[in-house]
């Protein structure tokens, strides 16, 4: 009696251990044992670390859902002061889209303001095309970002999370190739990271949030850690790969690291007329995918408004081409409206939902009792789609390019519950034409033409728009109307006089999905220079 007992309380002793383990903070606490132990990380005060980046984006793809486009390929050189929570990367960034440069820069990070040293967009904003050398001070929204992309791949996640057990909460094992990774929660802010350790080594595998991306809705942002090295008694992850719904998109690999190296404090320094005034990291609805990805390619716009840069411009705004038909510029990306007897008819619907509904609203206090019936998407991008749900709202059909049609009911199906913007709904519904050729909009008073153009080098299926009776043209990325044009056609300038002849129509002026409008003659008379 006694024996059985005995082993009856060993047997419970062991299950206790075995749970014990499996709770949120044994898993925290067997990843810091895996990592070093408590005390090795809690004696990291700075980390400098070299490496190598790789990025893609699925989202500005020559094929609608095909191969993503490689964006850039970079080096870098990183500085952390875990004692104040500053940061320092100099960057060299040799982008591959939407055209072949080299982007170097330093961005520097504290607690309260970001500030960016060089030029690392094309998407500048006033004050950094104001600043002499170009400089500029992050945005909340890229702060806040920026701070959640650090803090995930810190190196010291897990001794936050030990310091903060109330925060860590179990959470269902993420699977991943048939393997079940034990998983918790840890809340910061409004921002959850999900951690997933292996099950082998205790080390965490796999942070991952819950992100909304304008085109695929509901999405998964996983960085997976990697190729773990010992760096001075402490475990530090060498490669860090960030998949979006399981598609690679960053792949970094680190080249050395050094723990404790003395770092002079003025590295850190922003200088006062970038640090007074800074904004502090944004909350709530951040958009994160698009603050990060619009990096990726090197167009990011360093704004508090996605659509415009907030300290040059009061806002979007419309500008009459001709009668009915509107421009509405006044930020990166602009859209056309077009008035018909009945209806109306908006040719893309670029960056957000948000910027959807502004140029909606618009158009309707524009044009009174009109509905949009009509949104022309010239292609697939999700900086020029990006918005299309809030004219599926609306009831607009979706007019598409030539097989592309299959890619937007996909993405009309897909749940979107993290929309800032709009409310999740089911569009799966929504009615979608394909463009195979041209198509013409005709109410007996006024045609409007949706137009696949020929060669075009940007993207499968890529449209132009022409309204016939201004003799206006619309297109999106192959030329921005309003710059100067170069010596002699580009192969995207090329598309559009192509276009033009071969659909046998004979416009004056364009307006641009960038840009403003310009007349057509100086860039047909490029031909054959
Ligand atoms: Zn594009």
């Amino acid at each position: 009696m006694k024996r059985i007992a005995l082993s009856f309380v060993v047997a419970l002793v062991t299950v206790a251990c075995a749970t014990m383990s499996q709770t949120p903070q044994g898993l925290v606490s067997r990843a810091i044992q895996a990592q070093g132990g408590v005390d090795a990380l809690a004696g990291i005060k700075t980390i400098a670390m070299k490496g190598t980046m790789k990025q893609w984006e699925p989202e500005q793809s020559m094929t609608a859902g095909g191969e993503m486009r490689f964006a850039n390929d970079a080096t870098f050189d990183a500085l952390y002061d875990i004692g104040t929570g500053a940061s320092r990367t100099d960057w060299v960034k040799k982008f591959a889209y939407p055209a072949p440069r080299t982007f170097t820069f330093t961005e520097i990070v504290t607690a309260e303001s970001g500030y960016v040293a060089g030029i690392d967009s094309n998407g500048r904003t006033k004050q950094s095309l104001d600043s002499n050398p170009p400089a500029h001070t992050m945005s909340g929204l890229r702060l806040a970002a920026t701070h959640r992309e650090m803090r995930r791949a810190s190196t010291l996640l897990l001794l936050e999370m030990q310091r903060n057990p109330d925060r860590v909460t179990a959470a269902p094992d993420v699977v991943v190739g048939g393997v079940s990774y034990p998983t918790v929660n840890y809340r910061v802010g409004d921002q959850t990271l999900t951690v997933a350790f292996d099950p082998a080594t205790g080390l965490p595998a796999r942070v991952r949030t819950l992100d909304y991306d304008n085109i695929w809705g509901d999405v998964t942002y996983d960085l997976l850690l990697s190729d773990w090295q010992t760096v001075d008694g402490v475990k530090v992850a060498m490669t860090r790969k960030f998949e979006l719904n399981g598609r690679t998109v960053s792949e970094m690999k680190l080249t050395e690291v050094k723990l404790n190296a003395p770092i002079a404090a003025d590295r850190f320094a922003i200088p006062a007329a970038f640090k007074d005034g800074a904004p502090k990291p944004a909350s709530g609805a951040v958009p994160y995918q698009w603050v990060i990805r619009r990096q990726f390619i090197g167009t990011y716009l360093d704004s508090d408004v996605p659509s415009y840069d907030a300290k040059a411009t009061t806002g979007l705004r419309l500008v009459e081409l001709a009668p009915g038909v509107q421009h509405a510029v006044g930020g990166s990306h602009n859209s056309l409206i077009v008035e018909m007897k009945d209806y109306l008819i908006v040719f893309d619907s670029p960056v957000s939902d948000a910027q959807s509904k502004w140029v909606i609203n618009a158009a309707k206090a524009k044009f009174p009792g009109k509905p949009v019936k009509y949104l022309v998407l010239t292609h697939h991008h999700m900086d020029h789609a990006g918005g299309l749900r809030a004219y599926a709202v609306e009831g607009a059909t979706i007019v598409v390019g030539k097989g592309t049609a299959d890619h937007y009911r996909r993405v009309l199906a897909s749940p979107f519950t993290r929309n800032p913007d709009l409310s999740s709904r089911d569009l799966s519904r929504t009615e979608i034409v394909e463009v195979v050729d041209k198509r013409t909009f005709s109410d007996g008073i006024r045609e409007v033409q949706a137009i696949v153009m020929v060669n075009n080098p940007h993207a499968d299926g890529l449209m132009m728009g022409y309204v016939v009776d201004a003799r206006l043209g619309f297109a999106t990325d192959v030329w921005s109307p309003g710059g100067a044009l170069p010596d002699k056609l580009n192969p995207a300038l090329s598309s559009v006089v192509n276009t033009v002849k071969a659909a046998g129509i004979s416009p004056t002026k364009f307006a641009g999905g960038h840009g403003s409008t310009a007349d057509y003659a100086p860039l047909a008379a490029l031909e054959g220079k």
